[in-house]
């Protein structure tokens, strides 16, 4: 999956400042377990509690159920086999006679000891004193009766081989009907078949070769049912579960979901598609969602003959059945996770190609079918590149890929049938930018990057979802760079890790891999530290053992793992097979991987000698704290490069494992740049050699390369926050900006320095807000002014221009508004027919967008576009307007969903929480419609995580930080244990200390 918001501007988060430590709580081996519906059946806490049959056998007993007293039956039945294999009763010696009596007077000792227990009344649902000792062990199930099964995660006993599942979606009804056929395997003798099912109403269940009615039981809370056997299930023994069932198609962006639009004749359309990852095919049909549980999938849709329908694997068969109702048969899939299945049923057209035995084609409705040429050429090239890159080829004989018109994240992965928004697949040559072209590049390489790392080869468990979205990240800007060098993704990619080394300093950060459990959890995990930091640590790796090895080491774990799961620890191993004893890649790498945070790198050079040292890169000033940081100590592959040679060839490379290190250099040199190209995962502290730096930035600043560059400016940024350097010389180093005439360096001078100018002008600094906008001016005045209003040159002068006049325009700098806003009404006298250039069309219509009519035919145009990448300059445009009364009206109509998708809602709070006259609104928007909010786009969600971040980003007082806290604490423990919660929380607190230690000295600056 690639989370859509992942590409738009990151709220702003002041991390200049000095912090009080927050106390980092790592996660926990956490069970989420209902207390209330447990039952008490031994005075053991539910630590002691092991989770196997035995255990559960011996409540059973206790409680004399009857299903139980099946299950003890069983292994009474095995152990009396073991004692006496001919199965006759031997008569009983006096010995077992005492034997049995101790047995029976301590039993009844214990049960009168539980009865008579103090202020404990015993009911048949157990002690509900809250007492340790006395914890309830198995639920409740919804008819009353215990379910068998008290974790969140499955049981091990029962592994799925096959299934057989039958789907009928009634678009007119928006309700479905489906059956499966589940064969499964048993693993260790039970009674019990437990699955996942949220949300369906089971009228069915039956098992094949028994001889008695299954009993079915379910237990909602865990999204969890129980198959009852009548009879003991065998180690070995196949066994067939049959269901059937009926739902509602959803309402939200999860499970089978419906979607309404208008077709070219403006009549309302059903769409219905699915979305499972993480935890969402439960929600479509009885199943084992959990992602080592590989299967193969045979899947029939009965449809509207009308319509169309798309699945995993390529159709087999369409048989007429009755009242206009067809069947579809698909292929029987390969070997795969739940979460990957997917179908589509509606009416859509399509172009397509064959490459190398696999036919690529791309659908989307039929008003879209001339937007479908550059996916298609892009996803051909891509699956090319992977083919050859990885060594096994793309192994089903088809790839769709689909823009689905109401999508909540940017894509999704499902093996054979890859989903799209809208934006991120449809190319329209008169409306889409050179930032669109990228951004659809991006997310089809990160989606067929997926096909092997995530489908070939999944995670194990949540806990490594790193694994499939660090990879498919970093392979996304690998073959870009690859396959389109022209569009300099790498620098794209750049801005992200900065970003993503911005959340991962915060307190509320994680490890990579880190342990989780609940559903909120493991959404949760669809993080920029999965995505991005994970890739970022795979780009260090690949520098260090260098291109060929570490293709290598991919080539052995995807052969190693195929069809199967992994943990990071088999991908270290497949890099170990490669390295063969000269380098231990996974000691390396665990260091990374299993902490949170990065390192904090100080050079010290004193004539050839440099001295280097790491530390955590910490706001946490509390003496309790440097004890754990200590204990911090990361396997540092520094890079660097000198004066005397700073090509990439000359990259010198020195594995830090230690505390501190001395490095001796061939000769003295009159500077040194550590983490060449940012290609490292670490801060540099040149602790006495900036203004070496700063003055070769000033004389000659094409001897570093454009990333080396940005990355300088983001250290120092970086360094000013925790009080080792002064803002004056982060000002002076930025000031060869005038010189300056790549994207990456501008943007992240742009991104720190809006990071100021917006907390002033939140807090009431209007004038010292200015004197830092007018610092902008004065160094990127010239560069505004030179710029034109087309789509002409080459893509990085393309790149440029737009970022510098959609800036320039929103902050009203030099002429900009002025000209964006001539432009605007010469389109809107054209009646929106006279064509705009594409990369500054988003200026234009911010500019336009200010006057009342102007808002007005914008949203007249966007109701009529059929560009979804118009339309979305359009939305951005509408929702920077200063009108609060506008405002509320899209935030209100993007929550319903009917005249702006609600998939633009969080894009929407993002822009108007940014602003002075929205940000207030964009907040309290957010506390008034939280329970519509997390029911739409689901509790922990990459979308609910951006919602909470981007409403309170801009808070940097007391009041504030009071305010979201007692707000999220009021909602439930749940909620304001989230960690986009505590990373708002965290955030707002370091808001508050950067204006404390800053607001004084940069009056003195500027
Ligand atoms: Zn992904």
């Amino acid at each position: 999956m690639i989370e859509n918001s992942m590409f738009e501007e990151e709220p702003d988060v002041v991390d200049l400042a000095k912090e009080p430590c927050l106390h980092p709580l790592e996660p926990e081996e956490v069970e989420y377990e209902p207390r209330s519906s447990r039952l008490l059946v031994r005075g053991l806490g539910e630590h002691e509690m092991d989770d196997d049959e035995e255990d559960y056998e011996s409540s059973a007993k206790l409680l004399g159920m009857s299903f139980m007293n099946r299950s003890s039956g069983l292994q009474d039945n095995m152990s009396m086999s073991r004692q006496n294999p001919n199965g006759s009763c031997s008569a009983l010696s006096t010995r077992t006679l005492v034997v049995c009596t101790v047995v029976l007077v301590i039993a009844v000792s214990f049960i009168m000891v539980i009865y008579l227990l103090p202020k404990c009344t015993f009911t048949k649902e157990g002690c509900h004193k809250k007492n340790h000792t006395m914890e309830l062990i198995y639920p409740l199930a919804t008819n009353g009766k215990i379910f068998p099964w008290a974790k969140v995660r499955l049981p091990p006993d029962v592994v799925p081989l096959h299934y057989d599942l039958v789907l009928q979606p009634n678009l007119t009804t928006l309700k479905f009907a489906g059956s499966v056929k589940i064969v499964v395997n048993i693993v260790q003798a039970t009674w019990k078949i437990v699955l996942h099912s949220s949300g369906l109403n089971i009228t069915k269940a039956s098992g094949e070769h028994q001889a008695k009615p299954v009993e079915f039981l379910e237990y909602p809370l865990h999204d969890q049912i129980a198959v009852m056997a009548s009879e003991a299930l065998l180690v070995g023994q196949n066994y067939t579960i049959n269901i059937e069932y009926s739902s509602n198609l959803s309402d939200t962006y999860y499970g089978f979901y419906k979607i309404s639009y208008k077709d070219e004749n403006s009549k309302q359309r059903w769409f219905a598609a699915t979305q499972f990852e993480p935890l969402a095919a439960r929600s479509a049909f009885p199943c084992f969602d959990e992602p080592a549980f590989k299967a193969t999938f045979l899947i029939k849709i009965k449809r509207d003959e009308k319509l169309s329908t798309l699945s995993n694997m390529p159709k087999k068969a369409t048989t007429p059945l009755t009242n206009g109702i067809v069947q579809d048969e698909f292929f029987v899939s390969l070997k795969m996770s739940t979460y990957l299945v997917a179908v589509v049923v509606a009416d859509l057209k399509n172009i397509s190609r064959e490459t190398n035995g696999s036919l690529v084609s791309v659908y989307a409705l039929p008003q879209h079918l001339n937007q479908l040429g550059y996916a298609l050429n892009t996803a051909v090239k891509l699956l090319e590149f992977y083919q050859k890159y990885f060594l096994i080829n793309y192994p089903l004989e088809k790839l769709d890929l689909v823009a689905i018109p109401d999508f909540q994240s940017g894509a999704m992965e499902n093996w054979g049938l890859v989903t799209f928004r809208e934006t991120t697949l449809l190319f329209d040559s008169n409306t889409s930018s050179i930032r669109d072209k990228k951004l659809i590049t991006a997310v089809i390489a990160h989606e067929l990057a997926h096909q092997w790392f995530g489908n070939l080869v999944t995670m194990k468990w949540w806990n490594d979802l790193w694994l499939n979205e660090g990879f498919a990240t970093f392979m996304e800007y690998f073959a870009i760079e690859e396959i389109f060098p022209e569009l300099h993704s790498d620098e794209d990619f750049l801005n992200l890790i900065f970003k993503a080394m911005m959340k991962d300093s915060l307190n509320s950060s994680h490890p990579v891999s880190s342990a989780v459990q609940s559903s909120e959890q493991i959404e949760e995990m669809f993080d920029a530290l999965s995505y991005i930091k994970g890739a970022s640590l795979l780009l260090m790796l690949k520098h260090y053992l260098t291109k060929d090895v570490f293709q290598a080491g991919i080539e052995v774990y995807l052969h190693n793992h195929n069809y199967g799961s992994a943990q990071s620890d088999d991908l270290w191993d497949s890099m170990n097979e490669i390295t063969n004893g000269t380098l231990d890649v996974k000691k390396l790498m665990k260091t990374w991987i299993l902490h949170k945070g990065f390192p904090l790198v100080t050079v010290v050079r004193k004539g050839k000698i440099i001295s280097v040292q790491q530390e955590k890169f910490s706001y946490c000033v509390e003496p309790e704290n440097w004890t754990s940081d200590a204990s911090y100590l990361w396997y540092i592959p520094l890079t660097y490069i000198t004066s005397s040679c700073n090509f990439t060839h000359c990259t010198n490379a020195y594995l830090l494992d230690q505390k501190s290190a001395v490095i001796e250099l061939p000769e003295e040199v009159e500077w040194i740049k550590f983490n060449v190209d940012m290609n490292g995962y670490y801060i540099v502290h040149y602790a006495e050699d900036w203004k070496t730096l700063i003055d070769l930035l000033k004389k000659n600043h094409t001897a570093l390369s454009a990333k080396d560059r940005a990355n300088l400016i983001n250290n120092i940024f970086s360094l000013v926050g925790l009080g080792k350097e002064s803002l004056e010389k982060a000002f002076q180093l930025i000031d060869y900006l005038k010189k300056e005439s790549s994207t990456a360096p501008l943007t992240q001078a742009l991104f720190q320095l809006s990071l100021i100018y917006s907390l002033l002008e939140k807090k009431g600094e209007q004038q010292l807000a200015a004197r830092v906008m007018h610092r902008i001016e004065h160094l990127l005045g010239d560069k505004i002014d030179q710029q034109c209003w087309t789509d002409d040159g080459t893509l990085s002068q393309r790149e440029l221009r737009s970022t510098l006049l959609t800036f320039a325009c929103s902050h009203d700098l030099r002429k900009c508004r002025t000209n964006a806003t001539e432009i605007f009404e010469k389109w809107m006298k054209s009646n929106g027919t006279m064509s705009l250039p594409s990369d500054v069309m988003k200026a234009i219509f911010t500019a336009g967008a200010k006057s009342s009519d102007g808002w007005e035919f914008l949203l007249k145009m966007y109701s009529s576009s059929v560009s979804e990448t118009e339309k979305s300059k359009m939305i951005e445009a509408l929702a920077s307007t200063e009108d609060v009364r506008k405002l509320m009206w899209l935030m209100q109509n993007s929550l319903e969903g009917e005249v702006i998708r609600a998939q633009e809602f969080s894009h929407i709070i993002a822009t108007v929480s940014q602003s002075l006259p929205g940000y207030l609104l964009a907040w309290d928007f957010v506390k008034e419609n939280w329970e519509k909010l997390t029911r739409k786009f689901h509790l922990g969600s990459y979308t609910i995580q951006n919602i909470i971040s981007w409403s309170t980003s801009q808070f940097a007082t007391k009041a504030h930080l009071l305010e979201v806290k007692s707000f999220f604490e009021s909602k439930s423990e749940k909620i304001s244990q989230l960690r986009c919660v505590k990373e708002a929380i965290d955030t707002i607190k370091l808001n508050i200390q950067w204006m404390e230690k800053n607001l004084a000295k940069l009056r003195k600056l500027l």
